[in-house]
């Protein structure tokens, strides 16, 4: 297929709607206005949906007797930020604001339903997925373990996110690992609790958590390759009420980023290894609770990705060496099983940075993805 030539109309008429949008960000897998908003849109094209996971939608166009399926996937959920922008759009709702641009993720892929059901040249289908819950709160799993791959035969599913710093315009294909997966770690350290005046009746536990949190820290620089990027962050400590009393235990929580499930499982070896050897070495007990919050999302069909953004934005605007990022994405989780793509479309170099208070997705970047949508589904169906 390829892109409408009055895009510009669809352009106007989605920016209006991006930024109402804009202006009632809904949290978590609460998106029940949005979803209705995107319900009545749909409707208006006569595109047939069905609910999917919580607060989740999936749309299918079908078209010719191909049997290839291509699914595109955006977000919708908001953040608990406080909007400090003081343009007419900003959030109405203190506190909650689209702080990572979901708002115009979603309205982008319901300017290319319209598109795909005015300019039906492919043969096959195509899925459009509107998620809840991106931000943490699992809407990806819910969606998969609604049935997603079990009713539909996903061949390649593609997705993007607006990206602060890159210029207007570009598009980022990374050739492997696009971003990180995330663990996070709980260690409670459990010793005897006592007078402050008389440490050697208990048995402290803070000298210990100094020797864990120092010991974490070596992870990165001592154990992992220096040719690997990993993050091993502490976050939380939390232990003691008293000024004079030595406490039972202290709980130290972590989180850590990587690039590859090989270092990934470094860590967590390294992690266990630390906590338990110092444990072993003051006498108390160290009690690791060890989570995989998100996979390292991998493209798997970079090639594909990379010609229909060619054909999109011209070959000097596609970049494909860019470091990955150490943030994570639920998108990951659909990549465990099917095929597909990640990308990064510029939202501009003086862009506010995604999860910021004056962040604000750039309407400008709509075409760019409508024209990369519509190269995707050129290039496969
Ligand atoms: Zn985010
Ligand atoms: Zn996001």
């Amino acid at each position: 297929m390829r892109p409408d030539p009055d895009i510009s109309a669809l352009v106007a008429e989605y920016t209006a709607l991006r930024r109402q949008l804009h202006q009632h960000p809904e949290i978590g897998l609460e998106t029940v206005q949005t979803v209705s908003f995107v319900k009545s849109k749909l409707d208006e094209y006569g595109i047939q949906y069905e609910d999917i996971g919580v607060n989740s939608l999936l749309a299918s166009i079908s078209n010719g007797k191909g049997d290839i399926t291509v699914a595109f996937r955006v977000d919708m959920d908001g953040l608990e930020i406080s909007e400090k922008n003081d343009f007419a759009h900003k959030s109405q709702v203190e506190g909650r604001m689209h702080a990572c641009g979901h708002d115009g993720h979603c309205t982008s892929l319901l300017a290319f339903a319209a598109l795909l059901s005015r300019n039906k040249e492919f043969n096959g289908t195509v899925l459009l997925l509107f998620q809840s819950g991106e931000e943490g709160h699992e809407g990806a799993l819910r969606v998969i373990e609604d049935g997603l791959f079990e009713k539909y035969k996903v061949d390649y599913l593609f997705g993007y996110h607006a990206m602060p710093g890159v210029e207007t315009g570009k598009i980022v294909v990374h050739k492997g690992a696009c971003m990180a997966s995330e663990d996070r770690f709980e260690i409670l350290v459990t010793g005897k609790s006592g007078h402050a005046s008389m440490p050697h009746v208990c048995n402290e536990p803070f000298a210990a958590v100094a020797d864990i949190i120092k010991g974490l820290q070596t992870i990165i620089v001592r154990k992992v390759p220096s040719h690997e990027r990993g993050v091993v962050s502490i976050t939380q400590v939390h232990g003691g009420s008293l000024r004079n009393g030595i406490p039972d235990s202290v709980l130290v929580q972590g989180n850590v980023r990587t690039n590859n499930e090989s270092t990934q499982n470094l860590i967590e070896k390294n992690v266990k290894q630390i906590a338990d050897g110092v444990a072993t070495m003051y006498g108390v007990e160290a009690e690791l609770d060890y989570v995989r919050k998100h996979p390292v999302l991998v493209n798997t069909v970079p090639g594909m990705a990379i010609s229909a953004a060619k054909r999109a934005v011209g070959n000097e605007n596609v970049i494909t060496d860019m470091e990955s990022s150490m943030a994570a994405e639920d998108f990951a989780f659909f990549m465990q099983h099917t095929k597909g793509c990640y990308v990064w479309i510029g939202n501009g170099t003086d862009s506010a940075p995604l999860h910021n208070s004056r962040f604000d997705y750039n309407d400008e970047i709509l075409p760019v993805v409508l024209r990369f949508f519509a190269e995707v589904v050129r290039e496969i169906l």
